[in-house]
């Protein structure tokens, strides 16, 4: 597979530049062009021989958008085609405050959630900070944005894949995300979700880094965690509260718990009261969202009523939680659901209906 010069810095791209005989000042002309989210044949302030040159060696971007689907409350929905013809998604999710991407970090997904589409074939690779970048950049292209006028204002990792399961190729990419030459993303409008993977939790927590930390809940007790989350037998929730403190006393940053809320599973006033007992009093939010249900899965989620509900008890316990709208559900918005549909049972790339 080539190379993507999207992961490569200033300096990597002129070493680069300087073997072929090229001048320093193309260095500037190429990274800018990348940063428009440009391929190779669309820098036409390059003299097309070397256009040609480089297009045989590398790439500009290592993604392309392939199929855009588009939510009735505005949301898109993106399949980025790589180099090597794996497909992931990314969604586009419009604020007031500016558009939010949602991005991948691994091709598939090993940590198997019950509920999750992206675990469904395990692992297939993890991507490259190039790829991830890519991906920002492409969509921040569609979108009508420049470097200088951004149309993408924030990003969440929470796409397909375990961010802290590719913890150098994430840290590489949102290190580039946030440089001038790219599209200056900073870290602070940066939020990073993770199923709770401890001592890379830890590391980041000193990475200098300040993204915001989501930590994937979804239980309150150990053993019923286990049940949804294989990750569980590795790391218990005392565990995962003690990282999340120490990434508070690092970066002074509150933290986030994500609970998709599964009817039965999880949603009972049982779990209520215990999320009250290990939550109350921290710098944290809960994030309360209905489960998106995934056609292979057999779980369901609870009625709006009934998660409002569930919300209720949690504030009156005094713990801070907001009930996310569902968004792009007509797009099959959850993780992985379009990449499944798309890729079909068999993993080929046949396009299923
Ligand atoms: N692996 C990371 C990043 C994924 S983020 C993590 O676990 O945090 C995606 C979020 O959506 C996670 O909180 C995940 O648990 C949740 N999720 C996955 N499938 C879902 C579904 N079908 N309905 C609701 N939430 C889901």
């Amino acid at each position: 597979m080539k190379e993507c010069f999207a992961g490569k810095s200033a300096q990597e791209i002129a070493q680069i530049l300087s073997e072929i005989g090229q001048p320093s000042f193309r260095t500037k002309q190429i990274v800018k062009g990348i940063a428009q989210g440009k391929p190779f044949s669309e820098l036409t302030d390059l003299p097309k021989s070397l256009r040609e040159r480089l297009a045989e060696n590398y790439l500009a971007l290592g993604a392309e958008i392939f199929e855009v689907r588009t939510s009735k409350d505005g949301t898109e929905k993106y399949l980025f085609r790589l180099a090597d013809g794996n497909i992931v998604e990314g969604v586009l999710m419009k604020y007031k405050y500016g558009n939010t991407l949602c991005v991948s970090t691994q091709v598939g997904c090993r940590m198997n959630c019950a509920f999750c589409a992206s675990g469904i074939g395990g692992l297939v690779r993890n991507l490259t900070a190039g790829e991830m970048l890519s991906f920002v950049l492409v969509a921040n292209r569609r979108a009508g944005g420049t470097p200088e006028k951004r149309a993408i204002t924030n990003l969440v990792l929470m796409g397909s894949g375990e961010p802290l399961d590719n913890y150098d190729e994430v840290v590489r990419f949102l290190m580039l995300a946030a440089s001038p030459d790219m599209l200056g993303i900073s870290p602070r409008n940066v939020s990073l979700s993770t199923c709770g993977l401890v001592p890379n939790m830890r590391r980041l927590a000193e990475e200098g880094l300040p993204v915001n930390l989501t930590v994937s809940l979804h239980q309150p007790f150990d053993e019923e965690r286990k049940q949804i989350m294989p990750v569980a037998n590795a790391y218990s929730i005392a565990e995962i509260l003690d990282a999340c403190h120490y990434y508070f006393q690092k970066t002074g940053r509150r933290y986030i718990f994500e609970y998709s809320l599964i009817r039965g599973k999880n949603d009972t006033a049982r779990h209520a009261e215990e999320l009250i007992r290990l939550l109350k009093g921290k710098p944290c939010h809960v994030n309360l969202i209905r489960l998106n249900p995934v056609e292979e899965k057999k779980l369901l989620s609870p009625t709006e009523k009934e998660a409002y509900r569930f919300m209720g008890l949690l504030e009156k316990g005094g713990l801070s939680a907001t009930l996310r709208r569902q968004i792009g559900v007509d797009i099959d918005g959850a993780c992985g659901q379009l990449r499944r549909k798309f890729i079909g049972e068999d993993g080929g790339l046949s396009k299923v209906k």
